[in-house]
């Protein structure tokens, strides 16, 4: 018994020294991973979300850490873990490679209400008027450039422009919520803005408020932080539409969800306009609770589309006439079929030319454009390969991609390859002998016969005509 004691009451107390050398060296890895990230992040964000961390316990090979909130715990967490657990990879030398953060079960401040019960009693003046600490400033600018008479109309945006006009010019509300949702650099954001300018122009007393979805948590979260939800709260009391754009960011961040939907369904309550953007449908939003989902497909869901020629010619022709500058007609033709993916890029191709010839005197002509642009016509092309138009083309025909590289000539192969063919040709900048080669050794005679087949067929097969239109837009989407 003795011995045991004896034996071991050094061996703990050497326990219970290192223990303490660990916590006191994992305190100074702490203080080196937040002096980095500080440079890392900025000074704004590094107070927001860093300084707030707490060191707690070292359990090799983690380090917990503790946040005052789950609200911070969740950002923290989705932002930054990868870096943290990097930087206490390195600083630890290997003996930390995790980190936990851990929010207090009890809230810090008994102060922080939590939900909105509370903000829908704020927006039915029931709470007590509360004098505000610190002016959040909510609202993000708007681009003056994104109104409805820059908008250029096309049947890709249709529903959608028509119903955001409707949301503007309406005086009550029209649905709730307006949700518009489509790929990047489609019109989305110049739309919400352009709701908010006519509002702004037109019913100058209906008070708007635009942010993103990111921008949202940041506020909440910074509300939590300076025990200023209230107030936070009480900014929603005087506005009459609320627009949240990217809510895609939103997914997956139940809490902000959370705080999101009691704050829609206050407005909602009390006919207030919502207007939403993000990159898909509530249908098929990942990482949205259920309710949320259901709630946000109530009012009018619109899409937008990926463009047509059609419609990046004319944003072309309007972005030119705007700028007083004269483009010849094939350069803007050349880019409306090059630059498909979105208009964002297509707009920067635009100004890129008129930079050169502002700037350096380069004249504006096809050779220059196709000169000047061709890294980015590559990058337009690189994100559509062979292979992913074989897979596409013989999905869509039902056939092997295996197919498209065998000698079999039956009807219901050759048409498929053929048109794979085409769309390779059209949609990409391989050569005929590349495309050949590609297609299981074929030469190039063979591909341009069945490019001109395909082209051929088009003018009068409206079954083919459709095929290759479907094909083509589910490629470039
Ligand atoms: P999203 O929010 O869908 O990613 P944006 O609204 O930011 O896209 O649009 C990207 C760019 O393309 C902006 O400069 C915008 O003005 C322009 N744009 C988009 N659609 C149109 C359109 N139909 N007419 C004119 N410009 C457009
Ligand atoms: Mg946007």
């Amino acid at each position: 018994m003795t011995t045991t004691s004896t034996e071991t009451v050094p061996v703990q107390s050497t326990a219970q020294q290192t223990n303490h050398d660990t916590f006191q060296s994992a305190l100074s890895h702490w203080a080196n991973i937040r002096a980095l990230l500080r440079d890392e992040m900025g000074e704004t964000a590094y107070e927001n979300w860093v300084r707030p961390l707490e060191l707690i316990e070292i359990e090799n090979p983690v380090a917990k850490l503790k946040a005052p909130t789950r609200f911070l715990r969740d950002w923290v967490l989705s932002r930054y873990a990868n870096r943290l657990r990097e930087l206490w990879t390195s600083q630890s030398n290997n003996q930390i490679t995790d980190i936990e953060i851990h929010v207090p079960t009890t809230p810090t401040n008994e102060n922080t209400p939590r939900t909105a019960n509370e903000f829908a009693e704020i927006l039915s003046d029931k709470s007590p008027n509360v004098v505000r600490q610190e002016n959040f400033t909510l609202s993000a600018p708007l681009d003056p450039r994104f109104t409805f008479e820059n908008f250029v109309v096309g049947s890709s945006n249709e529903l959608a422009f028509a119903a955001a006009r409707r949301v503007a010019e309406a005086e009550t509300v029209a649905f709730n919520p307006l949700f518009l949702y489509g790929g990047v650099g489609l019109g989305k954001t110049h739309l919400m803005h352009a709701i908010a300018w006519h509002i702004k122009k037109n019913a100058p007393n209906r008070n708007v408020l635009y942010l993103s979805a990111e921008k949202f948590m940041y506020q909440f979260i910074r509300a939590l932080r300076f025990k200023d939800t209230v107030s936070f709260k009480e900014q929603f009391r005087a506005v009459d539409v609320l627009m949240i754009d990217d809510f895609q960011f939103i997914a997956n961040k139940e809490s902000t969800q959370e705080e999101f939907f009691h704050t829609f369904n206050a407005l909602v309550d009390h006919n207030r306009q919502v207007i939403i953007s993000a990159d898909k449908s509530p249908a098929n939003l990942e990482g949205l609770e259920e309710r949320l989902r259901s709630r946000l497909g109530w009012g009018l869901v619109a899409d937008v589309h990926p463009t047509t020629y059609e419609l990046r010619f004319g944003i072309l022709q309007a972005k030119a006439e705007k700028m007083k500058i004269h483009i010849p007609q094939d350069v803007l033709e050349f880019l409306a079929e090059k630059i498909s993916s979105n208009i964002r890029e297509l707009e920067g191709a635009l100004n890129r030319l008129v930079a050169n010839m502002t700037l350096v005197g380069r004249p504006i002509t096809l050779a220059t454009a196709q000169d000047s642009l061709r890294d980015l016509l590559k990058a337009n092309d690189r994100r559509l390969s062979i292979d992913d138009i074989q897979k596409k083309v013989a999905d869509h025909y039902n056939v092997r991609v295996t197919d498209m590289h065998s000698s079999r000539r039956s009807r219901t192969i050759a048409r498929p390859r053929q048109v794979a063919m085409y769309l390779v040709k059209h949609l990409t900048q391989h050569s005929l002998p590349e495309i050949g080669r590609n297609f299981g050794g074929r030469d190039h005679t063979t591909v341009m016969h069945a490019v001109k087949k395909v082209e051929e067929l088009l003018k009068t097969d409206i079954n083919l005509q459709e095929d290759v239109q479907l094909l083509q837009r589910s490629l470039q989407g």
